[in-house]
């Protein structure tokens, strides 16, 4: 499926399409083929109606990619938040959240889109068991559209997704965290590598372990195939659906760094409330 969004469906003139010159100019072929992309885009459209990453229901206006009212739903991040994670700050005073001011950070500084609300964690659930894949297109576009700057100063090498573990990634078919990688390669240019971060065994239930255990639980599911690492890279982004205590993006930040990156940053959808 392409990355594409409806925006830049949109975005796409039809001037050019009829050229047909010998000697095509690398532009011109360029051209012709988004054109082509972009009909083949405009026809699923009309067979396969965007539904709304909110509500479930076809998105009207025709062309958009979430409901006008169900936008309002949403909670995004914003006002004072953590210069570590990126979390909404619920006092003003300091400068970090409590999970960041009690826990060693590994990564640099993270940024996310969204408040984890009852609203949001719907919307990722059926993204991540539903196959609505296709909600990515809206949080992926809106993640660069709000967070870009953010994210254009960390200069990152790389997009690494948070990896799942294979059996889990086959039995749902995908990893949603991949996907949304793979969106935000393609709207920001950064290149998307899968194959050097890897889960390399399941993590048990976690419910039950302290976060010392948890961190070190989660730490031995991870793994760095160094051969497969480009010694040009210095600053890894770190894409993930949902951050809530941090584990999940510091066990990844931990084994990153003792590969020898030197930056570690995350981007995710959306983020947990501070406690
Ligand atoms: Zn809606
Ligand atoms: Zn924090």
């Amino acid at each position: 499926m392409a990355y594409g969004s409806g925006r830049r469906v949109e975005g796409v003139s039809p001037a050019g399409s009829g050229r047909r010159v010998s000697g095509i100019s690398p532009v011109g072929a360029a051209r012709r083929v988004s054109i082509t992309g972009a009909a083949r885009e405009g026809a699923v459209g009309l067979i396969f109606p965007r539904r709304c990453p909110v509500c479930g229901d076809i998105v009207r206006p025709k062309g958009r990619l979430i409901c006008p009212e169900c936008v309002k739903r949403l909670s995004y991040v914003s006002g004072a938040t953590c210069l570590k994670c990126g979390k909404e700050l619920t006092d003003q005073i300091g400068e970090y959240c409590l999970g960041c001011s009690r826990h060693r950070r590994t990564f640099d500084r993270g940024v996310a889109l969204l408040n984890y609300n009852e609203v949001s964690a719907d919307s990722m659930v059926q993204i991540k068991y539903k196959n609505k894949r296709e909600y990515l297109d809206f949080y992926s576009d809106e993640i660069v559209r709000r967070l870009g700057g953010k994210l254009a100063r960390m200069k990152a090498d790389v997009l690494m997704p948070v990896p799942v573990h294979p059996s889990r990634k086959r039995a749902r078919g995908y990893n949603q965290a991949e996907e949304l990688a793979k969106r935000l390669s393609g709207l920001m240019g950064i290149p998307l590598c899968t194959d050097v971060l890897v889960r390399t065994r399941k993590t048990l239930p976690q419910k039950e372990l302290t976060p010392q255990e948890r961190l070190k639980n989660l730490e031995q599911a991870f793994g760095v195939r160094e051969e497969a690492l480009d010694t040009g890279i210095r600053s890894v982004l770190l894409v993930d659906d949902i951050y809530t205590t941090g584990s999940t993006m510091e066990a990844c930040a931990r084994v990153l760094k003792r590969a020898g990156i030197q930056r570690v940053y995350f981007v995710s959808v959306c983020i947990g409330g501070d406690r």
